[in-house]
């Protein structure tokens, strides 16, 4: 797989791109991310890529031109399966988003900053726009890392074990049980007996229960 991200402040993703499980399936040659800064087809000397808004609203706007290249130039060396615009006013994230697009081969990936980009980009070269929750950010350089980690932990080969993708929150539509490691006592506080069992049958039916307990009490709406 293969993503591309597009940003005027490729700084902001150094970091969230580089270590831990993301940072190991780069590695291992699983996932491709290539960062690209559409200021190099800026406009005049200073490489401008936002501008004022019609309209006279306050906050800078990304302009269409620079992006439009970034992606033209993008196009031209490959196919891609979808050109996402990050953004509050887009789907909100969730695993069914980030399975379904854990087996795409290439994605473009934009990110907003300032007040927004240009609508004519969003009506003519976006294909899917995905919000990371209702809240607003300064950029789109966060929700883009939080997708691609969404993402990328799925391609099989990310996580060691990959069994544990399944037990995760939402895979089955169910938030996870709770988790718990040696000692099996600390300060008075006792992991379940069920746990210390042995017995794998006793010990996934408890699991099984707690979950549905968990997701009853927390997120009731996941059962409907
Ligand atoms: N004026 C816009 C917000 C701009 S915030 C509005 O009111 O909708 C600047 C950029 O941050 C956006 O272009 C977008 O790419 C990103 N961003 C902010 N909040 C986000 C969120 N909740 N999900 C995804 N991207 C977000």
């Amino acid at each position: 797989m293969r993503i591309d991200i597009i940003t005027v402040v490729p700084e902001l993703l150094e970091s969230p791109l580089s270590h831990s499980i993301v940072g190991r399936a780069i590695k291992k040659g699983l996932v491709e991310i290539h960062v690209h800064n559409p200021r190099k087809y800026g406009k005049g000397p200073r490489l401008q890529v936002d501008d004022y808004s019609y309209g006279g609203d306050a906050g800078m706007v990304m302009m269409v031109e620079p992006i439009f290249n970034m992606i033209a130039e993008l196009k031209a060396e490959r196919d891609y399966d979808e050109v996402i615009y990050m953004s509050p006013d887009g789907e909100i994230l969730n695993q069914g988003i980030a399975n379904e697009m854990s087996l795409k081969e290439n994605i473009i990936i934009l990110c907003g900053h300032y007040k927004g980009i240009d609508q004519r980009v969003r009506d003519h070269l976006i294909t899917r726009e995905i919000s990371v929750g209702d809240y607003v950010l300064s950029g789109g350089e966060i929700p883009a890392a939080i997708l691609s980690d969404a993402i990328i932990r799925l391609i099989p080969g990310a996580l060691t074990d990959e069994t544990s993708a399944l037990s995760d929150c939402f895979q089955d539509g169910l938030l996870s049980a709770p988790i718990y490691t040696r000692p099996a006592e600390f300060n008075g506080w006792k992991v379940p007996d069920v746990l210390l069992s042995g017995n794998p049958k006793l010990i996934r039916e408890w699991q099984d229960e707690q979950a549905l307990i968990r997701t009853r009490e927390r997120r009731p709406e996941l059962l409907k």
